[in-house]
């Protein structure tokens, strides 16, 4: 494992995410951060440690004093600001025959543009796109699942999956450069779609007088199941730990998964394919995002956005929760048992 490791973005994800690869490699391992927000660079200081973390002006003192670089940003033009800078960015310094994995969620195209700069100024280095999912809680618990831009034949792999899997509990070669990303688009839009699904026939059944916990727990035992349904059901309250049943802070926020979302659609149109869900799914996360009930919100908060009643447990009656929960029980422990 080297001992200098190189990290640029700190934000809500890259702050715990480089955290466990500081708590978890040796104390002879040294850190060289870089964040536009300096506050989150002194921050991560203090955490992590004065002896061991290193605060650099820019990317490409981050890479002069590393052996291997991770970066974790918003978006594609900031990756490109990240790699790219005159002077400043990530391939002004001498990489020779480095690492780079870009953690981001950006669109493939620039992605693949950022790898073949790099290439051909620095064509012993190697760029990997290596996107998570797992989120916030997952970054902290280490337990993300990571897509790699990578062949599984790729000769780096060993070493990618070994450090990758200090940060997250599944890490997965998705073929070549830019699948990684390409994998995440296609699990987002799911998701997504699934919580546009899931939330209107939610509002369907409740308005001819169905209980939400009973649909719930039918979808759970039949074709309509999902983790969106199970683990972070859009309707308030019936999922007690979903974000929804906390006013929908946390999870997912509602602008990445638009981000997410507008990425995926753009894949599929450059790639010739017809996504009949897709721009209509884009408008609904597009109108969500913007509308002040919703902004800054877990993504499930399309429910809200679609109409979806939240007082829905007047009239209900209490039992249900428990026969929710038992029911939720014996099915999770008939899978375990393989039946
Ligand atoms: P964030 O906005 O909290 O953090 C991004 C950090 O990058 C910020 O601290 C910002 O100051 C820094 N940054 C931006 N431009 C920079 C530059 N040029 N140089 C150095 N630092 C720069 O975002 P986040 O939630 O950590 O998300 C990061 C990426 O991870 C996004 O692409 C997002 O889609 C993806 N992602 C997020 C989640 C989540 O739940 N938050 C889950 C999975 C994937």
């Amino acid at each position: 494992m080297p001992k200098n490791i190189g990290w640029i973005g700190l934000g809500a994800m890259g702050f715990p995410m480089c955290l466990n690869l500081v708590k978890k490699l040796s104390s002879d391992t040294h850190f060289y951060v870089n964040d536009v927000v300096q506050g989150f660079v002194d921050k991560f200081v203090q955490e992590g440690g004065q002896t061991r973390i290193h605060a650099c002006a820019s990317a490409k003192e981050v890479a002069d004093k590393s052996d291997i670089i991770l970066s974790m940003v918003p978006e594609g033009s900031h990756v490109r600001a990240v790699y790219l800078t005159p002077e400043t960015g990530l391939l002004a310094s001498n990489l020779a025959s480095k690492i780079l994995i870009d953690c981001s969620t950006i669109d493939t195209g620039t992605s693949l543009a950022v790898r073949d700069d790099c290439a051909s100024s620095h064509p012993r280095a190697r760029f990997y796109d290596a996107p998570v999912s797992g989120g916030v809680s997952g970054a902290e618990k280490a337990t993300l699942t990571f897509m790699l831009g990578s062949a599984s034949s790729n000769p780096d792999l060993p070493f990618l999956q070994h450090l990758l899997g200090l940060m997250g509990g599944n890490i997965f070669p998705c073929g070549g450069a830019s699948l990684g990303l390409t994998a995440k688009l296609c699990n987002n839009y799911t998701s997504a779609m699934i919580s546009v699904a899931t939330s209107e026939a939610m509002i369907v059944g409740m308005k001819a007088g169905m209980d939400p916990r009973v649909l719930a727990n039918i979808f759970h035992t039949s074709t309509a199941q999902s983790a969106i349904c199970d683990d972070w059901c859009p309707v308030p309250g019936v999922v007690p730990g979903a974000p929804s049943s906390r006013d929908y802070k946390g999870g997912f926020k509602i602008a990445l998964m638009k981000k997410d979302v507008g990425l995926a659609v753009e894949t599929a149109g450059r790639l010739g394919v017809e996504v009949v869900l897709g721009r209509p799914g884009l408008g609904v996360y597009e109108e969500a995002a913007a509308d002040p009930r919703c902004e800054g919100l877990d993504s499930r908060v399309v429910y809200r956005f679609l109409g979806g009643r939240e007082d829905w447990r007047e009239g209900f009656p209490e039992e249900v929760e428990m026969r929710s929960q038992e029911t939720r029980r014996l099915v999770r422990e008939a899978r375990e048992r393989g039946l």
